[in-house]
């Protein structure tokens, strides 16, 4: 992976496995895996199917909607230091409207306010001119719980 004086964080690892996904993020697409013997939705990139073993993997463009499915908020540094000017921030498993799951951060949001549930989208973090980071953000308008449209 190229490493990027700008950009302080680790780079995410690109595997044969993952490199269509990565591919898809640098334009703004997100995709995940789905198996063509048993349908099964897969993330996060594998060579087999985990429900059945197949290799018969195709992939698959989401809508880029979801909704927050469980989260945390990291208030410590310790995992890197390149992370340090981002506390607080939202670490969480966005759950797809495609049903599959995977971790993210939840970005552009007071974190105080995430809920599980909250309705999100995908926004495509440009890390590097080689990385984007898939990240998510509230879903505008209908997406925002009544209790959050209350607040703002
Ligand atoms: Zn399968």
């Amino acid at each position: 992976m190229t490493v990027s004086s700008q950009y302080a964080k680790p780079l995410p690892g690109e595997s044969p496995e993952s490199k269509p996904y990565w591919e898809a993020a640098r334009r703004h697409e997100l995709v995940f895996q789905s198996c063509g013997s048993c349908g099964r939705k897969i993330h996060f990139p594998r060579v087999v199917c985990p429900g059945c073993l197949s290799r018969n993997l195709q992939w698959r463009k989401a809508l880029g909607i979801g909704s927050v499915y469980s989260y945390t908020i990291i208030y410590r540094q310790g995992v890197h230091p390149g992370f340090a000017s981002d506390i607080p921030y939202v670490y969480a498993i966005i759950e797809l409207e495609e049903g599959v799951r995977m971790i993210s951060n939840v970005i552009n949001v007071d974190p105080l306010k995430v809920t599980i549930g909250m309705k999100v989208n995908v926004v495509f973090d440009d890390v590097t001119d080689k990385v984007s980071i898939p990240k998510f953000e509230p879903l505008q308008g209908k997406g925002l719980d009544k209790k959050a449209s209350c607040q703002l």
